[in-house]
């Protein structure tokens, strides 16, 4: 053998055509391997092999002398290629069968991206894949709330979406747009809530970046833009808040308009007497 294993920088099995090499060039030297001398026309093999030296010129040998130096332990670069190919194609099949072939529309390109990308992809999908299942295995069937607690606290219990803490920012991301008041001439960019989940109490915050147009007529215009943080930390059980039983007995001149307000706020009040 000509060269020794670390003078190799790179061996690439199959890199050109054998006939059409013959054609090109006219070199007797560049006719016939220089390992093992056959003429190129007479080898059977359809592609020939390649070889970066260092410090020479590339150097063109066969297949079957390639395989020479690849038993000296130099990595044949067509091989390699071949089995990232295979890697990739077996990822990908692993993250379609992931997603049931329901690829999202942000990783739609499966094929354009590399390895570590893909290996990525996968990964993240297969943890989401078994924190949904420890999710499931969470039993909220007996999970109870005192009535005061949603009355006087209006405290959020969903035994199928908030089974677990980690479930809190994707909970609110789904339903921020009715926590903020905003409109012509006034905005709030920030609400609070309070959560139940497993026995315990979770104080939630959640801030808007709160986006905003001058009008032609008047105050300026505001909306929620985006969610700028969800923040949450555990609390203690609100304390039932103390209520009194107060006696009413008054007359009052009214429009008919407005009893029916009136009645409205009676019924909301003393149907719990
Ligand atoms: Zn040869």
């Amino acid at each position: 053998m000509k060269f020794k294993k670390e003078e190799v920088i790179q061996l690439r099995k199959n890199f050109m055509g054998r006939l059409s090499w013959i054609k090109v060039k006219t070199k007797k030297s560049d006719l016939k391997c220089p390992e093992c001398k056959r003429l190129y026309s007479d080898i059977q093999d359809e592609k020939i092999a390649l070889m970066i030296i260092k410090g020479k010129s590339n150097q063109h040998l066969c297949n079957d002398c390639a395989d020479k130096y690849i038993k000296l332990g130099v990595e044949d670069l067509d091989k390699k290629v071949k089995d990232n190919k295979q890697i990739k194609k077996d990822i990908i099949l692993e993250i379609k069968n992931m997603y049931n072939q329901n690829i999202p529309y942000r990783i739609k390109k499966l094929d354009e991206y590399n390895i570590e990308k893909l290996t990525n992809i996968r990964d993240e999908k297969l943890k989401s894949i078994e924190h949904q299942k420890f999710l499931n295995s969470i039993n909220s069937s007996n999970w109870k709330l005192e009535e005061y607690l949603v009355e006087q606290y209006q405290v959020i219990m969903d035994k199928t979406y908030l089974k677990h803490t980690s479930q809190i920012p994707d909970y609110f991301h789904d339903c921020y747009q009715d926590m903020f008041d905003c409109g012509q001439g006034y905005a709030q960019n920030e609400a609070n809530a309070i959560v139940f989940i497993n026995d315990k109490f979770y104080s939630v915050e959640i801030i808007a970046e709160i986006g905003s147009q001058k009008q032609d007529r008047g105050e300026r215009l505001y909306w929620v833009e985006n969610l700028e943080s969800i923040e949450f930390e555990e609390i203690e059980k609100p304390k039932k808040k103390p209520s009194t039983i107060y006696k009413y007995n008054f007359n009052v001149e009214l429009l008919a308009e407005d009893k029916i307000v009136l009645d409205k706020i009676i019924e909301e009040y003393c149907d719990k007497i």
